[in-house]
């Protein structure tokens, strides 16, 4: 005997029931079988929502009851002959007439009682059965159908009610051994308490009715046919890299679907295990697919236990479940004391409430528990009256309630000879700022679960999943502020490089957002890099409160805040995003030029919520400075001096500037290339080279201010007033003065580089006479060139030099950090 269940989409039109009766046709040639099925998909909710309705005074749970019968009159008319139909159709509207007139009995009660909304969904797994039953007998394939109610035998808890196992196992026995047909059809879900009045097993329970038939009559498996090809590693509504678990034990199994796994209804597994039946999960629409098998051990196959993913992970899968309300008790009063819990635990089942976790500090100051949401203010009232005398003495707490919670819930058999799980699991959870709001191991070891907020549950599985199972990349989820010269070189840099990335660094980089001053695009599955400009002029008018809410509320894993501005506005949001634990990678300045104490604060708030606070390309564009810096205090060296050209602007005008072409023209020329900054007078004036030098000093352990800084301008005073046009116009009335500063470093041999120092603890920039002999002498076009004297490089520096300007390097300096992001 084998037994095959078939879920609601497997039966949920003529199409698919079909489907369901060409696999029974293939079961068929291999053993006797039972088959139990679903109502045709949605009918429950649907009849749920009618007695609803009608019990609120609303009259439209007539219209719910018309879509019942439609949907299966219209199935009856596609699956059988003409000749069949009529007796078919006259009984589904039989049975029709009787939901509505249960439903009328409810709109003038204006009351739905459990055992009345049993009664009303009944009728969808009865009318379901029948009609598949009558679909065998249309294509000759003989069946007997029998109604469940005189199988399974429960108690009344109506709408949950506890099976009576002696008595059901008996009842179904004595039905199979009475007939000699080969095919059997039950209704999954329903039963009925002692006194013959309807009852159901629960939501999903047409899965429970089939493992207790295949228990009852020692069947040689049991196949749960539905619409994934199997159990896979989560939810796929929730991840979408999901792979399948080919192998699951029987407790694993159960862990998961405790926790929210709802291709199988959790009190399902307990009949099979006992009498070791196993239990396959296969998908309807993918009958080949090898699904997954749930058997004693989940090792068999390789025997190390790591077949779930196939990637060597110890755990199995992982789920959640929603609306979940956390309970806390506390007080000074419970230190010591027996007989707290059980006062506690005592009173919640005394009101039927389902604890789901437990948790309780060594200090046993408090104690917090994990229930259904619906029953919280049920359990505020139970557990405040159990400690009434010890709250009026103030020795505890009054019970505190936090809805708007999730679980999460790792599960794996092999966790527990595997140490180091939860520190991943927390790790990976902290790194993308899912704040946890409980933590419970089962004595098992087989489950790690965490209580997190709601919102967070999408992207916690998503961070879990790629922690645990997804090996073959990291996604990153970036948002790009910023479309002028360097941003839309990043764009395309992104895009041509993204194969490479996940090929060779097994990272995916999806830009989920882009925003310019204009205008503010969106994808949450990735823009498009090739066609981003036409995107964005799609997009919506920019804001940047909503563009920060737009990826703040997208809570996604692996975040980062790519700024590649020069505005202020967008530098004084890095500081919410961090606390987000988004990464903020910027090539504005503005950030970490500013007075030092927010400087430090944003590094601050890096460290504190796990994210990276990058900005590389703030010195020397793309050159490694800030990071070499960075490897060189990490291991131990100490900046004892810093000597640098560090303006690509200042070092292409002096180098190109002869005094044949006037001084403004090499300047305009230095601007049209895209070297400058977009107000070409933050060069020119220094201020550009002392926030770099600045920058540098900090990243060194100074605590440093622009104020602190010496600065020998050359630029007249008149220059540097009014607009961009009058500064160019003002500098070609001084091209005498630029004249002499040429001609007395020419008249020496010298050149002149406009030099950035840092030394004691003092910064200072200014131009200076370089002769050949120096490291910054030879330094052409707009390179620049970084010394580092330190504890190891006492003698001869280390020297960084290259290209220090350019929106091509600047870019790449940018693209760097987001990869860096991803290496943390
Ligand atoms: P049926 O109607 O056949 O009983 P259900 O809707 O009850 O089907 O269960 C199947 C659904 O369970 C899938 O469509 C999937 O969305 C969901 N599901 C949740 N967690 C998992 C998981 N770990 N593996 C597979 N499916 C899952
Ligand atoms: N039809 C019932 C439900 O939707 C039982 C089941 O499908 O398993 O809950
Ligand atoms: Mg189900």
């Amino acid at each position: 005997m084998q037994v095959l269940k078939f879920g609601g989409s497997s039966v949920a039109n003529g199409e698919n029931i079909n489907k369901v009766v060409d696999l029974v046709t293939q079961a068929l040639t291999k053993d006797r079988t039972l088959i139990v099925v679903s109502a045709l998909g949605g009918i429950t909710d649907i009849l749920i929502r009618a007695g609803v309705l009608a019990a609120s005074g609303d009259e439209s749970y007539k219209d719910k009851l018309q879509e019942v019968e439609q949907r299966h009159l219209a199935t009856v008319k596609t699956l059988l002959p003409l000749t069949r139909q009529s007796s078919v159709l006259s009984l589904v509207k039989t049975r029709c007439n009787e939901i509505e007139d249960i439903c009328n009995g409810v709109f003038l009660l204006g009351e739905l009682s459990a055992r009345t909304q049993d009664k009303i969904v009944s009728y969808g797994e009865l009318l379901s059965s029948i009609i598949v039953a009558a679909r065998f007998e249309a294509v000759g394939i003989a069946n007997q159908w029998k109604d469940s109610r005189e199988l399974i035998s429960t108690d009344s808890r109506f709408g949950h009610a506890a099976v009576d196992f002696p008595r059901t196992n008996q009842q179904i026995r004595q039905f199979i051994d009475s007939s000699d047909t080969t095919l059997f059809i039950i209704p999954g879900f329903i039963a009925a308490d002692t006194n013959g009045t309807t009852t159901t097993l629960g939501r999903g329970g047409s899965d429970y009715t089939a493992a207790i038939a295949a228990a009852a009559v020692d069947a040689q498996g049991l196949e749960i046919w539905t619409d994934v090809s199997g159990m896979m590693t989560a939810d796929p509504r929730l991840v979408s890299n999901v792979k399948l678990i080919p192998h699951i034990s029987y407790q694993e199994a159960m862990e998961l679907s405790h926790f929210g796994a709802k291709v199988i209804y959790p009190p399902t597994i307990q009949p099979v295990m006992s009498k070791g039946i196993p239990v396959w999960i296969k998908n309807t629409f993918a009958p080949s697919d090898p699904g997954t098998v749930i058997e004693f051990s989940s090792t068999r196959n390789g025997g190390n236990g790591n077949n779930g993913g196939g990637n060597g992970s110890s755990i199995r899968g992982i789920s959640s479940i929603g609306k979940i309300a956390l309970l806390s008790l506390e007080g000074s009063g419970m230190v010591g004391i027996p007989g707290f819990s059980k006062r506690l635990f005592e009173a919640l089942s005394g009101q039927a409430i389902n604890v789901i976790l437990i948790t309780q500090g060594s200090s046993e100051h408090s104690i917090c528990v994990g229930v259904d949401e619906i029953n919280a203010s049920a359990a505020k009232t139970a557990v405040d009256g159990a400690f009434s005398a010890e709250i009026g003495a103030g020795k505890v707490e009054p019970l505190i309630i936090e809805t708007g919670l999730s679980i999460i819930a790792l599960v794996g058999d092999q966790m527990k000879s595997h140490p180091g799980v939860s520190g991943k699991m927390f790790g990976a959870l902290g790194r993308n700022g899912v704040n946890v709001r409980a933590i419970a191991q089962g004595s098992s070891e087989r489950n790690i679960s965490a209580v997190v907020a709601a919102g967070d549950v999408k992207k916690a599985i998503n961070v879990l999943h790629e922690e645990f199972f997804e090996t073959t990349y990291r996604q990153l989820n970036l948002f790009v502020t910023g479309t002028g010269n360097v941003g839309s070189r990043l764009l395309d840099q992104l895009w041509q490089q993204q194969h490479y990335l996940q090929e060779q660094l097994r990272i995916q980089v999806r830009v989920i957002g882009i925003a310019n001053s204009r205008k503010m695009v969106f994808d949450n599955e990735g823009i498009d890099l090739w066609q981003w400009k036409e995107k964005l002029d799609d997009g919506q008018p920019m804001d940047l409160d909503e563009w920060v809410r737009g990826i703040t509320s997208r809570n996604l894993r692996n975040t980062i805040f790519a700024d590649v501005t020069a505005n202020g506005d967008v530098a004084s949001i890095y500081a919410s995003l961090l606390q987000k634990s988004i990464s903020v990678v910027a090539c504005n300045k503005i950030a970490c030029s500013s007075p030092y104490e927010s400087y430090r604060r944003l590094k601050n708030l890096a460290r504190e919520y796990n994210a990276r606070f990058l900005f590389e390309t703030n010195v020397g564009a793309g050159l490694p400075v800030i990071s070499t810096l960075n490897d060189l205090l990490r291991s131990g060296d100490k900046v004892r001096r810093i000597e640098a050209v560090l303006s690509g602007t200042l070092n292409f005008v002096f180098n190109n500037y002869t005094g044949e072409r006037p001084f403004a023209d090499v300047v305009r020329q230095a601007q049209e290339e895209g070297y400058t900054e977009p107000d070409p007078r933050l060069d020119l004036s220094g201020t550009d080279v002392m926030r770099k030098i600045m920058i540098l000093a900090r990243e060194a352990g100074e605590k440093m201010e622009m104020a602190d800084i010496e600065n020998h301008s050359f630029m007249p005073a008149a220059c540097m007033q009014g607009s961009v046009e009058d500064f160019y116009k003002e500098m070609g009335k001084e091209e005498e003065h630029f004249k002499q500063l040429c001609q007395a470093a020419t008249a020496k041999g010298k050149k002149l580089k406009f030099v950035a120092q840092y030394d004691k603890g003092k910064a200072s920039v200014g131009l200076q006479h370089i002769d050949p002999e120096q490291d910054l002498y030879h330094l052409y076009g707009k390179d620049n060139v970084v010394l580092f004297f330190t504890d190891r490089y006492s003698e001869q520096p280390l020297v960084i030099k290259g290209a220090g300007a350019g929106s091509e390097v600047t870019a790449s300096g940018v693209f760097a950090d987001i990869i860096r992001t991803a290496q943390s």
